[in-house]
């Protein structure tokens, strides 16, 4: 059986997220369904679009993850407004998830990942992955004991990271 991220033996803390929880041929069949309910065509741009997010374990820009399928598949063409286009359809139906960088913009991930948190660095946007017990627990018991249907949580610390500190 699949063990949920890394364990860091220090604490509860869980760092490691790129375990996909859905296969991709699921995916891409949701995928062909969203498209058709949307009246638009299956492209082997908008596959690429869907197959590079699944395979990448970043949170990617619409920008970076243009550049990542440019350099994958030259002759494709495939244009950065479909790119943006592509993720807005696939944000509104929750295939993939974005985090907000203000003026920066947004960076993408698949969606079909286990539950987890995140720490943005404000200087460089590099984004770590976790998830803490405790902290997941204590969200529970602060929604029931405000007599609260929690439905999903986002956690979003933002700051210096490590490498940026050095650099400073
Ligand atoms: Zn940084
Ligand atoms: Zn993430």
């Amino acid at each position: 059986m699949y063990l949920m991220g890394q364990r860091d033996n220090m604490s509860n803390i869980t760092t490691d997220f790129n375990y996909k929880t859905v296969e991709y041929n699921q995916l891409l069949n949701d995928f062909k369904a969203l498209l058709k309910k949307n009246n638009l065509k299956f492209t082997i741009q908008r596959e690429v679009i869907l197959e590079t997010l699944y395979n990448s374990d970043e949170h990617l820009t619409p920008e970076s993850l243009h550049n990542l399928i440019q350099a994958k598949f030259p002759n494709l063409n495939t244009g950065i407004a479909t790119v943006y286009r592509t993720l807005s359809l696939l944000e509104e139906s929750e295939i993939v998830t974005s985090l907000s960088f203000g003026a920066q913009g947004k960076k993408y991930e698949l969606g079909a990942k286990h539950h987890h948190d995140h720490l943005i660095c404000t200087s460089c946007g590099s984004i770590t992955e976790f998830v803490d017990e405790q902290i997941e627990d204590r969200q529970k018991k602060i929604a029931d004991a405000l007599g609260f249907k929690m439905q999903d949580h986002s956690m979003q610390i933002y700051g210096i990271c490590k490498n940026c500190q050095i650099k400073e």
